[in-house]
């Protein structure tokens, strides 16, 4: 089932990279894996996922003892008191979401000489159980964030408000893409889940944040 998923996912893309005309080797595929066994991590990379998502840093230190090979990334909210083992494992974290998490992100990264790889999480809707830097609080946010020198900013992540419609999803990562257009285009954008990626795709997401869609019938 998990290949079939991902053959399907994997059209699906590029249905909509031909949309836009752009290039499905560009768009990078994280396979969302909290709350999936050994078996079925396994089964991923065996078919070609070799980058995946975690949002719990305990489940995360268990699964990469496991497969320490793969390149794991964060998605979910960073405690203070989790980011030293965070550091550990991660090479990309894409939900910082605030100054005080990314400097001490930076000062335990100098104790051990890493450079670590961040996304700034923004806060596109206004739903209160979210957290992220508000889209008018960002610039002021990353002119603080460039100070720590063990931080490499590489660009911005959301998640769109639930909803019935896939298109519902659009206003959201269009808000997304505007702001990093105008901070730093080079910079690349998390932003697609299972219910929305095709939108997500067409507002111009770098990376896609898959779980139900790879692992459930
Ligand atoms: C769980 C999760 C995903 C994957 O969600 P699906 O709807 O299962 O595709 C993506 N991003 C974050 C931050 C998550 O917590």
């Amino acid at each position: 089932m998990i290949k079939e998923n991902i053959e399907k996912v994997r059209q699906r893309v590029s249905a909509a990279c031909a949309r836009i005309n752009t290039d499905p080797a560009g768009i990078k595929l994280l396979c969302v894996t909290k709350g999936r066994s050994a078996e079925e991590i396994k089964e991923v990379i065996g078919l070609g996922l070799e980058y995946l998502g975690e949002n719990r840093v305990q489940e995360a230190a268990q699964k990469f003892t496991l497969f320490p090979r793969a390149h794991w990334e964060m998605v979910g909210h960073l405690q203070s008191n989790k980011v030293k083992e965070a550091l550990k494992i991660f090479e990309l974290i894409h939900s910082v979401d605030s100054v005080s998490l990314a400097q001490e992100i930076d000062r335990q990264a100098a104790r051990i000489n890493k450079v670590q790889e961040i996304l700034l999480e923004v806060k596109t809707s206004p739903e209160p159980s979210k957290t992220g830097f508000a889209p008018e609080e960002l610039a002021a946010g990353v002119e603080q964030i460039f100070k720590f020198k063990q931080l490499k900013v590489k660009g911005l992540m959301t998640i769109a408000p639930a909803a019935d419609q896939p298109e519902e999803a659009r206003p959201y990562f269009s808000r997304l893409r505007q702001l990093r257009d105008k901070l730093d285009p080079a910079w690349i954008i998390s932003m697609g889940m299972s219910d929305d990626f095709e939108v997500a795709i067409e507002e111009g997401a770098d990376i896609l944040r898959l779980g139900r869609v790879i692992f459930e019938p």
